[in-house]
């Protein structure tokens, strides 16, 4: 059958269509339409799928799918996997039983992220393979084939994708869907017990196991060497979209080169095909890298090659070494002139205004933000720490409130250092859900500590920032949860998020920053997307069930 699809939507057909049991996800640009994907299709009646309160719990349930001999699917978005590390590195020593593939979608270039990690550095951390499409259909099919490879050698595999396949569509063929693996036995105890004695024993399986995936790597059709009537002197190695954007100046290049065309390796799958790349340079006097990403491959070929070799690639600048690659870009890299642009013809265009993000008009974290602006005015020695969510844009005109975003969860611990370190008024805002995804232990430290700060959570209800989707737990449920935490009760303030409610809530939040204990304000107004787009779903035509 043909589908037009997101990469995204890809990687999820390709998992149905391998007998997916379950996927477990937590919302993250460019990662959260596969589990949206998923989603709708557990709701006509597909496997499991389901939002987790983060990676890690989302990585944990997926273990516990294939425990159970069954195939699990985790997608998050590449920072996401900074969460999920923990069962992510203890999981390659796993006797993996039902396939286990995690799909990482990376943000080179920072879209909506706050670095640029490339996930094939975890990957190759873990001793895990790892399998990074270059376009829809390879998505597809490597999604599906990555089960059977993790079920083949009994490790989760790593699906990488990034942002320009992720959020691209294109044609695919799909193939006939298989059924979900029947219920495994119980597995052998040893294997997922990571108990000193058999976790030694695993590792040492683990060495094991890199000889042949190194041999499955090696021999992958997708990992291709071109040596035949190529120009060995020159070797190009691509690694995902790399691979199209050389190809699309593959034409002007062999016009430039005479015709000669240089030898070139595209990888595919890793671990690296080391003799693949060995076999490329034996003639070659200079090797040029084209990777989407940090440079992984470079570094590992400098280690490979003899220095009569001359590598370039990002290490050297002769490609970008920050932000996304583009067809123009590795034109420049192959040493073609720039391409005639509009640019170049003379025509004068009007230079385009700038527009950075900004929240949306009137959304409650605006008034939120006003609200924490006038309660700190004239206050000295004070400090505002945030995180990551749509209210990230308060740290922009006109508000300028946050004096730090760094990770899911970091504005809690954060505040607590500062007050700590002896600043005195010390703010900590974060939203509903991250609160829920990583910000409650770092209110437990709180608690037990009885940290002087205090705590906002802007609660809209909802996950906005990554297209609305539901909170793990309801929104009324928050006070009772941090009630639970042992947060005081007259400490713990409930106020809504309403302009003309400004004076008023700033000056119930400044007597809870001066009260020298700790304290958690919680400002509460739906979120307008959210709100808009639930009432296209109730409105009787049934537009709009898709968020
Ligand atoms: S999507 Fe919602 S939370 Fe985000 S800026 Fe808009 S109104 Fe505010």
């Amino acid at each position: 059958m043909e589908h037009i699809v997101l990469g995204d939507e890809a990687v999820a057909l390709g998992a149905l269509h391998a007998g997916l049991s379950a996927a477990y996800g937590y919302p993250g640009t460019p990662s959260t339409e596969i589990m949206e994907y998923l989603l709708e299709a557990h709701a006509q009646g597909g496997p499991v799928a389901r939002w987790c309160t983060n990676e890690k719990t989302a990585l944990e349930a997926a273990l516990g799918v294939s425990f159970a001999g069954r195939r699990a699917l985790v997608t998050m978005k590449h920072v996401g996997l900074n969460v999920a590390a923990d069962p992510f590195i203890n999981g390659s020593i796993l006797g993996i039983q039902g396939g286990l593939v995690i799909a990482v979608a990376d943000d080179p270039g920072m879209h909506s992220s706050q670095n640029e990690q490339d996930s094939r550095f975890y990957a190759d951390f873990a001793l895990l393979p790892c399998m990074e499409p270059r376009n829809q259909q390879e998505a597809y099919r490597m999604s599906a084939e990555a089960f059977a490879v993790s079920e083949r050698f009994h490790v989760p595999v790593l699906l990488r994708l990034t942002t320009r396949l992720s959020h691209a569509r294109a044609r695919i063929h799909t193939t006939e869907a298989q059924g979900q693996n029947p219920l495994g036995k119980a597995p052998d105890k040893t294997q997922w017990m990571l108990l000193p004695g058999f976790a030694r024993k695993n590792y040492a399986a683990l060495i094991e196991k890199q000889g042949p995936i190194l041999a499955w790597s090696t021999a992958h059709p997708q990992n291709t060497l071109e040596l035949e009537g190529r120009d060995r002197s020159w070797g190009i190695i691509t690694a995902g979209l790399g691979g199209n954007y050389y190809e699309e100046n593959l034409e002007d290049l062999l016009h430039l080169r005479g015709g000669k065309q240089p030898a070139r390796l595209h990888i595919a799958v890793y671990p690296l095909p080391v003799a693949s790349i060995r076999r490329l340079c034996e003639e070659a006097q200079e090797v040029l890298v084209i990777e989407e990403g940090q440079p992984f491959i470079e570094a590992k070929v400098r280690g490979l090659l003899p220095a009569s070799c001359r590598i370039s690639g990002k290490l050297d600048g002769r490609v970008n070494r920050t932000g996304e690659l583009d067809p123009d870009l590795v034109r420049l890299s192959l040493g073609l002139p720039p391409r005639e642009s509009v640019l170049s013809t003379g025509l004068s265009i009007p230079p385009l205004p700038n527009r950075p993000p900004q929240l949306c008009q009137g959304c409650p974290h605006g008034d939120s933000y006003e609200t924490i602006k006038q309660a700190l005015a004239g206050l000295e020695n004070t400090a505002v720490t945030a995180d990551i969510g749509c209210y990230s844009l308060g740290a922009m005109p006109p508000y300028e409130v946050p004096e730090s975003i760094v990770c899911m969860g970091a504005s809690v611990g954060m505040a607590k250092g500062a007050a700590d370190a002896g600043i005195r008024h010390v703010v900590g805002v974060i939203g509903d859900s991250t609160f829920l995804h990583s910000g409650i232990p770092g209110l437990i430290d709180a608690v037990a500590a009885q940290t002087p700060m205090t705590l906002v959570i802007l609660d809209n209800a909802i996950v906005a920032m990554t297209g609305c989707q539901e909170t793990i737990i309801p929104s009324a449920k928050l006070g009772e949860l941090i009630r639970g935490l042992g947060v005081e009760e007259e400490h713990l303030v409930e106020l809504e998020a309403k302009r003309s409610l400004i004076k008023e809530n700033a000056a119930r939040l400044r007597s809870e920053i001066h009260y020298p204990g700790l304290s958690v304000v919680i400002f509460k107004r739906e979120c307008l997307e959210a709100a808009r787009r639930h009432k296209k779903k109730s409105a009787p035509n049934g537009e709009g069930q898709k968020p």
